[in-house]
């Protein structure tokens, strides 16, 4: 089991394996592409723009606190809630607390609407989601890097930040010693011969994938054809098992990313009644969880609640709020994402796609840089002119406009 394992961890390490299936993901987290973290000093205070970043300050600087409770491991148990309206950023500070994490840190978001599907039950999609959301880190490759000769069994400690690695024989292997050397430290224990001093090589994957390439017959194979299927629990508790096991090896590492549901007013009771217990799991993503309904019935009941959120869970909840932007810093964030894809924007073009993202929406604004870039390119121009926002408002609607459109389309349906 564990070579076969072993054998496909190291050709996903050597593959890059596509998402056949998470396209819908690729597009969310590609609209965050410019976050880089919450934009904090220091003293956690959050800077006016930075990472990426703009304004948001008081969800930003209550995203620190909980990113430091996180790294205190102070979180277990609990989980966070950002509430607010479309395009306030709750997707981009769940992703911005992820970054801060580390950059092997795993992001998984989801919307509560997507676990509604005919090919698994919600609660399987949600265990899916959480392994999603926790990676293993493997050190499968070794080097060799100096002559000094340990033996099987032998403990030698690699230093995080400077890589320096030093023997310390086998009688030492006391929880106490270990402790004594700090957090700094990375114990490992030799699995073989001769071999160490170590370069570590190493490649995260997720639980899930662990999950899949074990369960399907096809192995990793599976992940290409996007066939995730159901998996059978007692595999899930002997990928746990095993990994729990590599880690007390120091053969890999166990790193708790982020998962984010949106439109968690979407879920019902089970789906909530899940997350609960998921929450107490040892191995459990950071749960951040995002809505702009304010009292609304929970799914499935006729109670209604705070966000559609049954009360045992709220208990359990950090909420951060988010509100809506000013026009400048809608103008930041714009200039920021046309950056990102490389597009230039005359002064007046700026100003009049600032004033679409004020009047529609944020994320409508953003859609239209790409558009109207492809458009200026069209014309052989180098730069975005009003000309060309123009063109693309008028040939994209916006969430108003369409809706507008259906009702006349319908009133003239119907008369
Ligand atoms: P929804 O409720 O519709 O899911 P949301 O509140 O999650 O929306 P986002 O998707 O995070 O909003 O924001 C819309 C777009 O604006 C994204 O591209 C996001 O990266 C960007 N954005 C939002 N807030 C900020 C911010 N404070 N700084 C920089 N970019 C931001």
């Amino acid at each position: 089991f564990q070579i076969f394992l072993l054998v496909q961890l190291a050709q996903m390490a050597a593959t890059k394996v596509p998402e056949v299936r998470d396209i819908t993901r690729i597009e969310r987290i590609g609209a965050h592409s410019h976050i880089r973290g919450l934009g904090l000093d220091d003293a956690l205070e959050p800077r006016q723009v930075s990472q990426g970043m703009v304004g948001q300050l008081a969800s930003r600087r209550a995203a620190g606190v909980i990113l430091e409770m996180i790294k205190d491991g102070h979180i277990a148990g609990r989980a966070v809630l950002i509430a607010g309206q479309p395009g306030t950023g709750k997707t981009a500070i769940a992703m911005g607390i992820a970054q801060s994490l580390g950059p092997d840190t795993p992001f998984t978001a989801l919307a509560g609407s997507e676990i509604f599907s005919l090919e698994m039950s919600k609660t399987e999609a949600l265990s899916q989601a959480f392994r999603k959301a926790i990676g293993s880190v493997n050190n499968l490759q070794l080097e060799r890097l100096s002559k000094e000769k340990v033996q099987a069994g032998d403990v030698i400690t690699i230093d995080k930040a400077t890589g320096k690695i030093t023997k310390l024989g086998r009688s030492f292997t006391r929880a106490r010693d270990y402790d004594a050397m700090g957090a700094q430290t990375k114990f490992v224990q030799c699995p073989e011969g001769e071999l160490q001093k170590r370069k570590e090589v190493v490649h995260t994957v997720s639980l899930h994938e662990i999950d899949v390439i074990n369960s399907r017959t096809q192995g990793f194979l599976a992940l290409f054809s996007g066939d995730t299927g159901e998996i059978k629990s007692e595999v899930r508790e002997q990928i746990n098992a095993k990994v729990c096991e590599w880690r007390e090896e120091g053969k890999a590492e166990i790193i708790p990313g982020v998962l984010f549901i949106d439109e968690v007013h979407m879920l019902d009771m089970e789906c909530f009644s899940f997350l609960n217990r998921a929450l107490e799991s040892d191995l459990s993503p950071v749960l951040i969880m995002a809505t702009n309904r304010g009292i609304t019935r929970i799914r499935g009941t006729n109670y209604q609640s705070p966000h559609g959120i049954p009360i045992d869970l709220l208990d359990r909840l950090l909420i951060i709020a988010t509100s809506p932007y000013t026009e400048k810093e809608t103008r930041q964030i714009l200039k920021i994402r046309c950056e990102e894809e490389d597009v230039e924007l005359s002064e007046e073009a700026h100003t009049v796609l600032t004033r679409i993202g004020m009047e529609t929406s944020l994320r409508y604004a953003i859609q239209l840089i790409s558009t109207a870039g492809l458009v200026c390119r069209k014309r052989k121009g180098t730069e975005v002119q009003v000309e060309d926002i123009k063109r693309v408002y008028s040939l994209f609607l916006d969430e108003a406009r369409s809706s507008q459109y259906m009702k006349e389309y319908q009133d003239s349906f119907l008369f």
